[in-house]
């Protein structure tokens, strides 16, 4: 306060969240002459690789297709050690970013905003943080990830455990030591698959409380070599045309020969060549038909449970792994050792839905047949998806009205191209709800979303409008094809977090778009060159510097 008056800082954009997203906005921003300011709750950049620091943490896109692509200088000083880099690995290459573009100086650390109201009468943000002062900005865009707000299911007794408590999506900076101890791990996705083998190596014991079971093919990850890594960034304009044009942002796209069409000798032989090659859409990619054909999905879905079969020694386990959802309507996954894991002597598994964890006790956890005891438990139970880091803030519109009122309840999601949402004027959601995002290699999705933002606020600008908003019918017709296109798909029919059924009360229905990025970029090019259709755009009411508190 000074003189009576609060302060109050005023940007033409504030960022929330210093991740991938983030720091590209904000580079992309301070190039074109905004006043910018990034919030970040952490202390460091890095968004989820910031906090996903758990034992095993990998990415499972491939590391060279998992970088920016904007500056050829970035891509040339940088290299990658393996063909999936583990977290510090890619948490140095966030903060090599950072640094080398000098971004810090305009990233405020230790700082969560708490709320976002959009002042109608002077067409600008109002934002508070936890740390008690207030910002304006004329834009409010959120890079919050789509995967930050952590799931740990309202167990009766959670809060009565003595033991160490962990969930994968906050783990801590100081090193956890399992040595010794009886571990618990709840979840067996792409989280608890990759933390279990490592946990299984140093735990005495090791318990893993499945509640389903997963399709999981190796990674097959190995270091570079350096004459593949010069080739790759010789061809790199023509890789990155690729992966913009792809479906899932990586350079390969789906066969179009129908499994259902092939003997089953060929099946096998290329599941089996899938199997062996890695990757996380590899064996998606064989035959055209996985996606969309049940009777098609059934032949790759019987050749992971008999692999699973073949690796994992006692069978009654094995036949407690057999996963029977379809495969591919939820992330795929890949793994190092998953099922090999099962053979261990300190591993036991456990099937929640035969047994269900009826309780958390002091000194462990008590299912419907058993009580296990426990020194620590590992939550590896995954994140309300997408929506839930919005609802993690109090954002208000036009008439005061929440997000969360607007998105949650029962409510349909509705946004017009994932990035932005009516009622909630010059607000972007970088890679938000009904955008590909989840489902690509976030980082051609983000480096899509940032630049369209930027040459959307450029067009602002030289036209002299200062806000903009997503009109009702356009957010109408995106959301009902949002829908439309997940109906022709087999996601619907399993309960995954891309469907929200991961979270009790959320509203069942697709988040992300599923048509891919190629498809998607089209869409977002062709609306920006219509002037940006869909958008209603105007003059501020009044001179957002000249207010004064
Ligand atoms: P997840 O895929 O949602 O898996 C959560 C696990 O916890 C599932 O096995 C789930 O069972 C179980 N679970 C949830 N609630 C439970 C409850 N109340 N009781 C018992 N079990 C419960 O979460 P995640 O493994 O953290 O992965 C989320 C996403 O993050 C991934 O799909 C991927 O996109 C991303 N990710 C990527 C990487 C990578 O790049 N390699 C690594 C980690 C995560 P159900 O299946 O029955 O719901």
């Amino acid at each position: 306060m000074t003189g009576g008056q609060l302060d109050v800082q005023h940007f033409d954009a504030v960022v929330v969240g210093a991740g991938f997203a983030g720091i590209y906005m904000l580079q992309k921003l301070r190039e074109s002459g905004y006043s910018i300011r990034v919030y970040e709750s952490a202390d460091n950049v890095g968004g989820t690789w910031y906090h996903n620091r758990y034992p095993g943490a990998r990415c499972d896109i491939e590391s060279i297709y998992y970088n920016y692509t904007f500056s050829e200088e970035i891509l040339n000083e940088w290299t990658w050690s393996s063909r999936y880099a583990e977290q510090p690995e890619i948490l140095d290459y966030i903060n090599f970013v950072a640094d080398k573009l000098d971004l810090r100086r305009d990233i405020q650390f230790n700082t969560r905003i708490t709320t976002a109201r959009f002042n109608e009468t002077y067409d600008f943000w109002e934002i508070d943080t936890d740390a008690g002062y207030l910002i304006t900005a004329k834009y409010f865009i959120t890079a919050i990830g789509c995967l930050s707000a952590s799931n740990i299911p309202n167990m009766k007794g959670l809060d009565s455990f003595k033991g160490e408590m962990y969930h994968t999506g906050k783990w801590p900076h100081e090193e956890v030591d399992f040595k010794g101890k009886r571990v618990g791990v709840i979840g067996t996705g792409s989280s608890g698959i990759q933390a279990i083998p490592f946990i299984a190596k140093e735990a005495g014991h090791l318990t893993v409380f499945q509640r389903t079971p997963q399709y999981s093919t190796p990674a097959q990850n190995h270091a570079y070599d350096p004459d593949f890594l010069r080739q790759i960034r010789r061809n790199y304009s023509e890789i990155k045309q690729l992966m913009c044009s792809s479906m899932h942002g990586v350079p390969s796209f789906p066969r179009e020969e129908l499994a259902i069409e092939v003997s089953p000798e060929v099946r096998n032989q290329r599941y089996e060549k899938a199997w062996q090659e890695g990757g996380l859409f590899t064996m998606l990619y064989q035959f055209g038909d996985l996606g969309f054909g049940e009777q098609a999905n059934e032949t790759a879905q019987e050749f992971i449970r008999a692999k699973i079969r073949q690796i994992v020694r006692d069978q009654k386990t094995a036949d407690k792994l057999m996963p029977k959802y379809i495969y591919g309507t939820k992330r795929p996954i890949i793994d190092t050792d998953y099922f090999e894991t099962y053979n261990r002597d300190n591993v036991t598994l456990v099937d929640i839905k035969a047994e269900p964890i009826e309780e958390i006790t002091p000194t462990g956890l008590r299912t419907a047949e058993a009580d296990y005891e426990l020194d620590m438990i590992v939550f590896a139970t995954g994140f309300d998806a997408m929506t839930g880091p919005f609802f993690k803030m109090d954002i208000r519109g036009r008439g005061g009205v929440s997000l969360k009122e607007k998105w949650a309840g029962g409510a349909q999601l509705k946004t017009y191209l994932g990035i932005a949402t009516a009622g909630f004027p010059n607000m972007f959601m970088i890679t938000g709800p009904q955008s590909p995002s989840v489902l690509s290699n976030m980082l051609v999705s983000i480096e899509q979303h940032v630049e369209w933002i930027s040459d959307f606020l450029d067009y602002l600008r030289k036209n002299n409008q200062e806000v903009f908003e997503a009109a009702i019918p356009a957010e109408e017709a995106w959301s009902q094809q949002c829908r439309e296109a997940a109906e022709m798909s087999l996601l619907p029919k399993s309960d995954s977090w891309y469907m929200g059924a991961n979270i009790e009360g959320k509203p069942r229905g697709i988040l992300p778009f599923i048509g891919g990025v190629g498809l998607y970029r089209q869409i977002c090019d062709e609306v920006a060159a219509k002037g940006y259709e869909g958008f209603l755009t105007g003059q501020a009411s009044r001179a957002l510097h000249n207010k004064s508190y």
